[in-house]
């Protein structure tokens, strides 16, 4: 869609002007994969300007908070529980908005994330299921999910794959730090696929 804008320049004319649309860091990737909405953009001014980390470009029609039901519901997930409920959100989100091919290194690593913590779970299977919420409850959460950005629902999934308050000391230390970094860094990778590309520059 980017392009369309500029089939009548001429080659020569489109490096500079591609150049001075590339967003500030904060708006890269938008609207899927930027960072949270810029607060002081929105109200008219940002000093930060072009080296802002939030994004400057509009989200105005789109609901990015979870009502307060659904945010209990989600916190009282395990971590599988929460992995598998954002997954398949995920997957859809990816593919409904033509990011699949993108997002597959980031959808593998908390697909692997979410098979590692489902093994452990299985001795502790009998004391969870005794909080795992109704069913349709989750269909309505996996609903109002279905509606938000990649990035939000990502979010979401990354604390709970790496801030679940239920988590034993000992399935943190075989999750390790390193893992995180993994998929931090898939994540990164990803934004900058989506970012603008300045071609031939
Ligand atoms: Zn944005
Ligand atoms: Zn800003």
């Amino acid at each position: 869609m980017l392009t369309s804008l500029f089939d009548n320049l001429p080659d020569s004319e489109m490096v500079p002007v591609l150049l001075a649309m590339l967003p500030n860091p904060g708006s890269m990737a938008h609207p899927e994969l930027c960072r949270r909405p810029c607060i002081y953009f929105a109200a008219g001014s940002c000093a930060n300007g072009s080296a802002c980390g939030y994004c400057h470009l509009s989200h105005e029609h789109r609901p990015s908070h979870l009502d307060r039901r659904h945010r209990d519901l989600l916190r009282n997930l395990s971590e599988a529980e929460c992995l598998a409920l954002l997954l398949p959100v995920l997957r859809c989100r990816a593919e409904s908005t033509g990011l699949a091919a993108e997002a597959v290194e980031v959808l593998a690593l908390l697909e692997d994330r979410a098979v590692a913590c489902a093994a452990p779970s299985e001795a502790s299977r009998a004391a969870t299921a005794a909080t795992t919420p109704p069913q349709h409850q989750v269909s309505k959460l996996s609903a109002a999910l279905c509606k938000m950005p990649f990035s939000t629902v990502l979010g979401m999934a990354l604390r709970g794959a790496t801030g679940c308050e239920n988590k034993h000391e000992e399935d943190l230390a075989a999750m390790g730090g390193s893992s995180d970094q993994l998929l931090l860094g898939a994540v990164d990778r990803m934004r900058a696929r989506l970012a603008p590309q300045a071609v031939g520059a």
